[in-house]
């Protein structure tokens, strides 16, 4: 069974916790403490294949430090979550991508971008289309809107990526 390593990015408050916990446990955690920095594995199928889903649930990203590098280093793929009713949680996750893109060396890095907390109606601030748009200046990352509260699209988000590293390890080893 392969093992896969990923990483969940974002500011703070954005649902981190909430959606790995909502695509490990099938719950809905609401209070959940921003501090904590787990990680969670998960057994799943993607394509008649079984993977073994080891996944960082990050914290605290305001700060650069060894171990945000080393995470970096060993993830083989990135959530980089932000809450469409937060416009500076989308700002954030620009300097995020470079960091990612910087320390894996390389420009084809499996990520996600996932703009979470879309059941928000009222509070939302940002549209699908500026979504649309940042996943098209980062080249097309595959791109969601989820809901951890209604658990919409939150395995959608988690197979697109599985899918990216399995494409993305066999590109390299052919
Ligand atoms: P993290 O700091 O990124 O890990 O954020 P959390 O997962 O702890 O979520 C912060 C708060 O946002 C939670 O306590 C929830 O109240 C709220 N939240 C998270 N995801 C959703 C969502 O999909 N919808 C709504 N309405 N609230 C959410
Ligand atoms: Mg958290």
């Amino acid at each position: 069974m392969r093992d896969y390593k990923l990483v969940v990015l974002g500011a703070g408050g954005v649902g981190k916790s909430c959606l790995t916990v909502q695509f490990v446990q099938g719950v809905y955690m609401d209070t959940y403490d921003p501090t904590i920095e787990d990680s969670y594995r998960k057994t799943m199928e993607v394509d008649s294949k079984m993977f073994d889903l080891e996944i960082l649930d990050t914290a605290g990203v305001a700060q650069f430090t060894a171990m945000r590098e080393l995470y970096i280093k060993s993830g083989m793929g990135f959530l980089l979550v932000y809450s469409v009713t937060d416009r500076q949680s989308l700002e954030e996750l620009i300097e995020l991508r470079e960091q990612v893109l910087r320390i894996k060396d390389s420009s084809k890095v499996p990520m996600v971008l996932v703009g979470n907390k879309a059941d928000l109606l009222e509070e939302r601030v940002i549209s699908v289309e500026e979504g649309i748009s940042m996943s098209s200046q980062w080249g097309k990352v595959p791109f969601y809107e989820t809901s951890a509260l209604l658990r919409s699209n939150v395995d959608e988000v988690f197979v697109d990526l599985v899918r990216q590293i399995i494409r993305n390890e066999m590109e390299n080893h052919s």
